[in-house]
């Protein structure tokens, strides 16, 4: 079966390295699935829990992904996170507090309350996305 190298980096350590058959990604662009000899390709990813599959099965490990730019050549797939775990290292209960206080900051912003009018909606609402890809990873049960 073919294979194709993901190495997956973010700004402190390799986070993740192997021969899969199969990465499905969200860039800014929308969803892609890469698989062997895929066209070059330079992508920027969102918040998201990668799904990587490996051999001909169709069971996928998550990896969750803060942001930044995959990069495909028809041998390899190379992302660079700003930041990446694998469900293993992931928080859970860190996950759920930044989940909260994003949410908080957004209901405050809508609301138009004292403590909302300093809320950086844009960071708020990225600070939500990730929270929400590292608790997929996990496999998580959560209310959005
Ligand atoms: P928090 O508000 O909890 O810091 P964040 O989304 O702002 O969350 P990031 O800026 O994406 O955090 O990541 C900062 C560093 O913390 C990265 O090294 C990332 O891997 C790590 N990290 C963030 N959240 C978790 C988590 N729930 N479990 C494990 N590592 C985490």
């Amino acid at each position: 079966m073919a294979t194709i190298k993901l190495e997956i980096v973010s700004p402190d350590k390799v986070v993740y390295e192997n021969d899969i058959s199969m990465l499905i990604v969200r860039s800014t662009g929308g969803e892609l699935g890469i698989l062997p000899h895929h066209a070059p390709l330079v992508a920027g990813l969102v918040p998201h829990a990668m799904r990587i599959r490996l051999g001909a099965d169709r069971d996928e490990q998550l990896i969750a992904v803060a942001g930044g730019f995959m990069e495909v050549t028809p041998e390899k797939i190379t992302v660079l996170a700003t930041a990446a775990e694998q469900p293993i290292d992931i928080d859970i209960n860190r996950a759920k507090e930044a989940m909260a206080r994003a949410k908080a900051r957004i209901a405050a912003f809508h609301q138009g309350t004292a403590e909302g009018k300093d809320v950086d909606i844009d960071r708020a609402e990225l600070a939500l996305r990730r929270s929400i890809a590292r608790l997929r990873a996990l496999g998580s049960q959560f209310e959005e």
